[in-house]
């Protein structure tokens, strides 16, 4: 390789040549692989510079590749999804997407909308007639099947985008408990300053954490306790916010006062998990963690025995965030939850811009079918597909490609 001008070596390399329109791209795509020194890329630049070649925006690639109609919108915002994947399993989202799952299941809808629309316009074009009764049917019924389908989609408990932009947990209990511990054991890292002064940890800590590969934010929230601080009330109501809003709750207790664990039954159910700290400080020097458990069983059973009743022999998670001990059960428990929240089987969708192009389709459906005349109904009919075909990308969105490929990295 060397330069044209003065003829001078560059280095020693491998050029690639992907002629149009089978490139990744759809263009003519040139790939040169140099060796990746400083110097080297310095002068290659150089030289292609002065032939008139520049460097890519971010996600210019992507965006050639789409508007030469390698790829619909889905499947170029699939790329950025992989390209910033921190976990095993968000990895296998975004190459589902990559894949064309979710265009197939999109581009299936519009397909067939589009076909309804058109029964229905060539019924409207017979004006001097009434619309044949069997097309009325047929339009109706299809658009009722459609507004039934994207529904159901649509109520898949916002999944895919959990799964995009990690699961929320929540650490809440008293203060002291040792929430902040915990969250720093888990995180294997000092994030959060630990301290036995009660209410330190005033605002929500988050740290991002990969849990059997799923994503998870796991928030310290502040100590819940009646507090005249202002500054301490703003805190637990955060706190309280939090909590709501998790996904999953894990409700840190101090062993020694199983009673603290009457609060955490303000958010019943099988989303809140109960964690017994510093159970170094009741147990004999146990290596057995079982130990450790029956006797917190009989402390906590004597105090609250809603708790430990038959049906949740798990209820309690004994650790100690001081020693380490028990957090791995903790973690595996955590885990299946983790787990158990996020279990997809049909393609699902990823983003609130895929979610709100479809609340807008269905809506225009049901609008559709309440219209009182057939040309209104067509209408309707239409925005709906302009809706759908906004998701992958087949109809104007001009105004939406710079939001999409803003976020890019260059080189994608
Ligand atoms: P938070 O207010 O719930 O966040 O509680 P911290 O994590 O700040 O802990 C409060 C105090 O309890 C600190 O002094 C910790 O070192 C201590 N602590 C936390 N976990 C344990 C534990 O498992 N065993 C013991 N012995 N002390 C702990």
């Amino acid at each position: 390789m060397s330069d044209p001008e003065t003829g001078e070596r560059l280095d020693d390399g491998l050029v690639l040549w992907f002629p149009a329109p089978r490139s990744v791209t759809g263009e003519d795509v040139a790939e040169f692989h140099v060796h990746g020194s400083r110097a080297v890329l310095a002068a290659v630049m150089e030289v292609l510079r002065q032939l008139g070649l520049r460097l890519a925006e971010p996600g210019e690639f992507t965006r050639r590749a789409f508007l030469n109609g390698k790829l619909d919108l889905l499947q170029a915002e699939a790329i950025a999804d992989l390209a910033a994947a921190e976990t095993e399993v968000q990895r296998r989202q975004a190459l589902r997407q990559l894949d064309g799952e979710l265009g197939s299941l999109y581009q299936g809808w519009s397909h067939r909308l589009t076909r309804v629309l058109a029964h229905l316009e060539a019924a409207i074009d017979f004006p001097d007639e009434d619309l044949p009764r069997e097309i009325e049917d047929r339009v109706l019924g299809e658009t009722e099947k459609l507004i039934a389908e994207i529904t159901r989609h649509l109520a898949d408990g916002h999944r895919g985008e959990r799964l995009r932009d990690g699961i929320m947990v929540a650490i809440i209990g008293p203060p002291n408990a040792g929430k902040s511990s915990l969250l720093n054991r888990i995180a294997k890292r000092d994030a959060v300053i630990t301290s036995p002064v009660a209410g330190t940890t005033r605002d929500i800590v988050e740290v991002a954490v990969d849990l059997q590969g799923y994503p998870v934010v796991l928030a310290d929230t502040a100590g819940l306790r009646d507090s005249d601080d202002i500054v301490e009330q703003e805190g637990l109501r955060r706190a309280l916010q939090r909590a709501e809003e998790a996904e999953i709750r894990l409700f840190v207790f101090d062993t020694r006062c199983p009673e603290q664990v009457q609060g955490a039954w303000t958010w019943p159910g099988p989303d809140t998990l109960l964690v017994a700290n510093k159970i170094d400080l009741i147990a004999a020097p146990a290596d057995a963690p079982t130990h450790s458990l029956s006797r917190l069983r009989g402390r906590v059973g004597e105090g609250v025995p809603l708790v430990l009743t038959g049906e949740q022999p798990n209820a309690v998670l004994p650790i100690s965030a001081l020693t380490g001990e028990g957090i791995d059960a903790l973690l595996a428990a955590l885990g299946e939850r983790v787990a158990q929240t996020c279990r997809v089987e049909a393609p699902v969708l990823t983003r609130a811009r895929h979610r709100q192009a479809l609340e807008e389709a269905a809506l225009s459906l049901r609008r559709a079918l309440s219209a009182a005349l057939p040309e209104l109904r067509a209408e309707d009919l239409r925005l709906g597909l302009r809706s759908l075909g906004r998701i992958t990308g087949t109809v104007d969105v001009e105004d939406l490609l710079d939001v999409i490929f803003r976020d890019f990295c260059i080189g994608k």
